[in-house]
């Protein structure tokens, strides 16, 4: 039997992070994927990032990971959202070229030593004495290995809905992976089915952008990878278009021969990515829905319909697309479709991400309950270092809620599970200031580079943009200029809540005061001295929260009957009751509990 140390199964999002890590760190590592050209594939949106889900790309990245090199050279279009609010929360969205990712990261891969790279579908996994041993593929090859990272995304036992047209399939036109969770649930891992979907696609040559309004891309975004300095690429524009009362009216017409509400699709979906018929039965009395219209590409004629995701009939998607201004002779180039997939309740699973039932079992992605690539990529990567530390016999690596929106992600699905398909937000972090999307790299390069992720030299870039922002911040504090009639510090003027580096940086120039470094401040330089100027209190007030929640941790909560606590509402009791929280911090996770709440359970348990 061929023996590796690592097998990872699935090439989508979280299999190539797993792959590359695990060969990264030094072990034989093959990859298994059904289909060979359709590694990395994007199943829904041509796009990377957006708000949390960036602060996940560059975590990735900063610990060495390829999502965010992968989107850099596949990008065609990159913007900031949350613009109107501070730089703390600016968030990092990038569209990518749909036929050039799954190139890039073929190439990424194939050119990682100690990886292997084969074609086929895995059937059964070995399991002896509660140890994974190996996996039998449809080929009949046995393959033994230490460890394995299954991230067979929405692949498992699943079903394609198209109107009341249902048929098995991973992804349209690809097949379902039956077999591998027929093995799952024979080793007791507890499973479930979640439902998600896409929208239409169509041909950009009949439709007319006159009637729409274009979104032209930022160019002054920075690079999703710490790697590139600058964005080289030419964009192009999206374009915005929206429902209206007719196409409510035709979605409404067709609900009974929706899959969604004849209860044909039984599974929970994602309720903050919903369907087109969705959106109408929930907001009904809204005028209309945003349509932005995405190019999926650069030598592609296919264009993405944003925000009319659908699993109604083909006849009936047709019929509410052309109502849509713009639309009107819309080629549909390939249906919308909703998917029911099979996963594990992520509560199976240590927070190493590894099944508790059987050692050297490893989940990622889409199977653990989530929904986005990125998601799916930080699993992926943290996955494939754990299963590389498990075979070496070294301690696992398990990311702090403090130290990154990776550590939120998987301690929110390993100690709570989720019911609905899970997609990272910032309110789901208590630290969103410190832990804010472009100061990943500076939390958590100096773990990278302790467990060999990146080499001394990409360290040392680091340490010299940390250098930088620090020169910026003393120059900020002594460059004094008249301001509203008196003599102050740029740093005061950066507190005030309407000026930005960039106006001071225009101020000065206005002012012809030359020769400060401010004027060769790069874009993270400056975002990063701007939030550490004018958020100074409230990130002072989050690190004293931080060691609060320390003692938390220590705190353990007895088996109790919390109806027997005072003062908790019936939700709390409730919630509690389910989720059996093991400490005081874990308890303040769940959502809903509030800090009065766990005040009151740490009085009953004293008192006890
Ligand atoms: C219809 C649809 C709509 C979606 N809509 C959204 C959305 O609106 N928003 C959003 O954020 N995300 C959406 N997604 C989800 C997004 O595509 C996934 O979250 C992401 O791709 C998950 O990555 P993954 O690596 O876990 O799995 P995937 O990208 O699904 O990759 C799974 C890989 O496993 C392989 N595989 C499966 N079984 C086996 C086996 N037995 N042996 C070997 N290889 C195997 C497959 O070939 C594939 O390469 C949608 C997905 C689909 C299919």
């Amino acid at each position: 039997m061929t023996k590796y140390d690592v097998i990872v199964i699935g090439a989508g999002h979280a299999g190539i992070e797993a792959a590359h890590a695990s060969a990264k760190l030094g072990c034989s590592t093959l990859l298994l994927t059904i289909d060979i050209d359709r590694i990395g594939a994007l199943s829904c949106n041509p796009a990377v990032g957006g708000v949390s889900k960036g602060h996940l790309v560059r975590e990735v990245d900063a610990l060495g990971g390829l999502i965010g090199k992968i989107t850099d050279k596949a990008a065609v279009a990159y913007r900031f959202l949350n613009r109107s609010k501070g730089k703390a929360v600016w968030a990092t969205r990038v569209q990518v070229d749909k036929y050039l990712y799954p190139k890039i990261a073929r190439e990424f891969l194939e050119n990682t030593k100690n990886l292997t790279i084969l074609q086929a579908k895995v059937k059964c996994l070995i399991v002896k004495n509660k140890k994974f041993v190996g996996i039998e593929t449809n080929f009949g090859q046995m393959i033994e290995a230490g460890a394995a990272i299954i991230c067979a995304g929405t692949f498992l036992k699943s079903t394609i809905h198209i109107g009341l047209n249902s048929f098995s399939g991973g992804r349209l036109g690809e097949e379902s992976s039956d077999e591998l969770f027929e093995s799952i649930r024979k080793l007791k891992i507890t499973t479930k089915h979640f439902k998600t979907g896409t929208c239409a696609r169509l041909d950009k040559r009949s439709i007319d952008f006159l009637k729409m309004q274009e979104q032209v891309p930022d160019t002054d975004v920075i690079p999703f990878s710490f790697s590139n300095s600058q964005i080289l690429t030419d964009q192009l524009s999206c374009y915005i278009t929206r429902t209206n009362k007719k196409t409510h009216k035709i979605i409404l017409a067709n609900l009974n021969r929706s899959p969604l509400y004849t209860g044909k699709i039984k599974a929970h979906g994602v309720r903050y990515c919903p369907s087109l018929e969705d959106k109408i039965v929930r907001f009904g009395d809204r005028e209309g829905h945003h349509i932005f219209i995405e190019p999926e590409g650069r030598d592609t004629n296919e264009v993405y319909p944003n925000g009319i995701s659908t699993s109604l009939p083909l006849d009936a998607q047709i019929d509410f697309i052309h109502t849509i201004e713009g639309l009107e002779k819309a080629v549909v180039l390939r249906p919308g479709y909703g998917i029911e997939h099979g996963l594990i309740d992520a509560r199976e699973l240590d927070a190493n991400l590894e099944a508790k039932k059987v050692g050297g079992l490893f989940f990622a992605g889409q199977v653990n309950g989530t929904t986005g690539y990125e998601e799916a990529a930080a699993q992926g990567f943290i996955a494939g270092v754990n299963a590389v530390l498990a075979v070496k016999g070294k301690k696992p690596l398990v990311l702090k809620r403090e130290e990154a929106f990776i550590g939120v992600l998987i301690d929110d699905l390993t100690a709570k599970g989720t019911d609905e398909p899970y997609r990272m937000f910032t309110s789901r972090s208590e630290f969103r200031l410190s832990v804010r999307e472009s100061n990943a790299i500076f939390r958590l390069s100096p773990l990278a580079l302790k467990l060999k992720l990146i080499d001394k030299n990409e360290y040392e870039r680091v340490l010299a943009r940390q250098e930088e922002i620090k020169k910026t911040l003393t120059e900020l504090a002594v460059v004094k200029v008249a301001f509203e009639g008196k003599k102050i510090s740029l740093r005061e003027i950066l507190k005030r809540p309407n000026i930005s580096f960039e106006n001071i940086e225009k101020d000065l120039a206005d002012k012809n005061i030359s020769g400060s470094p401010l004027g060769k401040a790069d874009g993270q330089v400056k975002i990063e001295a701007e939030i550490e100027v004018k958020y100074e209190a409230f990130l002072r007030r989050e690190k004293v929260w931080q060691a609060e929640l320390k003692h938390l941790e220590r705190i353990k909560i007895p088996k109790m009957d919390f109806t027997k606590v005072p003062s908790l509402s019936k939700e709390v009791v409730e919630k509690l009751t389910k989720f059996k929280p093991g400490t005081l911090a874990e308890a303040l996770r769940i959502s809903g509990i509030t800090p009065a709440a766990i005040l009151a359970i740490y009085s009953f348990i004293k008192r006890r």
